[in-house]
């Protein structure tokens, strides 16, 4: 049966649509895309009403990617599964999520990629796409069949949750991952000037009496690893962004035209370390959050697309893991189900454009990912994002579909948040 999305904003950066109109969707695919002033096709006669959906002039933009998930299954299901954690990213605005491969068993073989596509299939919400390790069990030592894994369906590799610490695995591996033309994900970290840390090192830490961080265990990695992708001509996508240096690293490898690309979360454009007061281990996180100073270079880097997307790094954990002493929480939070709406808090500050916020969420995590692009065209598959920007709400963990509560946005008024996911065609969502 047809679907017709009428009365919103039509909102594509990547074709230049920003006008009033309607769609209609058939079979997973938008057959009609029509602007204000110009009439329904006789086909409407013949939608239901039940399929009719009057959106009072909310966006319908390009499906929302998450290129940065977390989703614990095989290993870890009662912190999240692939069945919860695809409801929180359709609750979330997201119509894709790309997973990490840090599961228990780690997702090094084309076995395990195919498990986790075999269950989103059976059970997911939204389209999953894998990212496989760069090294066997994340150990660092000799690399994974790459050309298996894609095969299998992966569509990068990366260790994340610890670094590829050898250079010279890092070298091979951005060589093999051009035969393959599929990116490499680096979490930038330098483990043993990070060792002694628990969050940013600072005024805050040393206040609280705990082990910091320095911004340099980030940036040296991101400074090495920008070396070995002008070294290899490969493209190296830098993960979770978290502060000031490491944007302007960045902003200079692409200005010297290097296939290097990056991301960073809402919460380093969100908050910073002062979360942490008051030993919040809902606000410890890897990279942790970082100064004022630092925030404000994120949301500059967003702005001018040094940073290309917003991913979540959505981390859930059982509360166990977190009603611990500080040092000995695990680090992350859930993201899923507020990254859309943190995101637009900084268009309504003026921070950050529409257009900038579609393309960090959709049609860059797209690009990077080499996915097929979502775009609001007759003929595509309707992987859509609807939006109200103005909407408010307050953020409660017990609304959530996660099975993970650990977020520190608990209680934030925010404004805009997405009302309806479409995909393939279906609004698996709708608020
Ligand atoms: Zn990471």
């Amino acid at each position: 049966m047809p679907l017709l999305l009428k009365n919103a904003r039509l909102f594509d950066p990547s074709i230049k649509l920003d006008c009033p109109g309607s769609i209609i969707i058939e079979k997973e695919i938008i057959t009609h895309v029509i602007k204000k002033g110009h009439d329904l096709p006789d086909i409407t006669e013949y939608i239901p009403s039940d399929k009719q959906f009057d959106l009072n002039g909310a966006i319908i933009a390009p499906g929302f990617i998450d290129m940065h998930t977390h989703l614990r299954e095989p290993g870890e299901e009662h912190k999240e599964t692939i069945k919860t954690g695809t409801h929180a990213a359709v609750a979330g605005g997201f119509t894709s999520v790309a997973c990490m491969p840090n599961t228990i068993p780690v997702n090094d073989c084309a076995a395990v990629t195919e498990y986790i596509l075999s269950k989103a299939e059976k059970y997911g919400f939204c389209d999953v796409f894998p990212i496989a390790a760069i090294t066997p069990g994340l150990k660092g030592k000799g690399l994974t069949e790459f050309g298996e894994l894609k095969e299998a369906g992966a569509v990068a590799f990366s260790d994340d949750g610890r670094p590829v610490k050898n250079p010279e695995m890092m070298r091979r591996s951005l060589e093999y991952s051009k035969l393959v033309d599929v990116p490499i994900i680096s979490h930038c970290e330098d483990i043993e000037l990070a060792s002694n840390g628990v969050m940013h090192e600072g005024r805050v830490s040393t206040k609280l009496g705990l082990g910091g961080i320095p911004c340099a265990a980030e940036t040296i990695m991101i400074l090495r690893d920008i070396s070995l992708a002008r070294l290899s001509g490969a493209r190296l996508h830098i993960a979770h962004v978290s502060n000031a240096e490491s944007v302007e690293a960045i902003r200079r490898a692409k200005a010297d035209g290097l296939n290097v690309t990056a991301e960073t979360a809402p919460h380093y454009f969100t908050l910073t370390h002062e979360a942490v007061e008051g030993y919040n281990t809902n606000a410890k996180m890897n990279p942790p959050l970082r100064t004022f100073k630092d925030m404000q270079s994120i949301i500059e880097g967003l702005s001018d697309s040094t940073i290309d997307a917003i991913a979540t790094d959505h981390a859930p954990h059982h509360a166990d893991d977190k009603q611990l002493e500080f040092a000995r929480a695990a680090n992350g939070i859930i993201g899923l189900e507020t990254a859309v709406s943190l995101a637009l808090k900084c268009f309504h500050n003026s921070d950050l454009s529409l257009e900038r916020i579609v393309d960090a969420m959709s049609l860059k995590p797209a690009k990077i990912l080499n996915l097929p692009t979502c775009s609001i065209k007759t003929g595509l598959k309707a992987n859509l994002t609807v939006i109200d920007l103005e909407s408010r709400f307050i953020v409660n963990p017990l609304e959530f579909k996660s099975k993970s509560k650990n977020t520190p946005f608990i209680g934030m008024k925010l404004k805009g948040r997405p009302i309806m996911t479409i995909v393939k065609g279906k609004p698996v969502w709708i608020l």
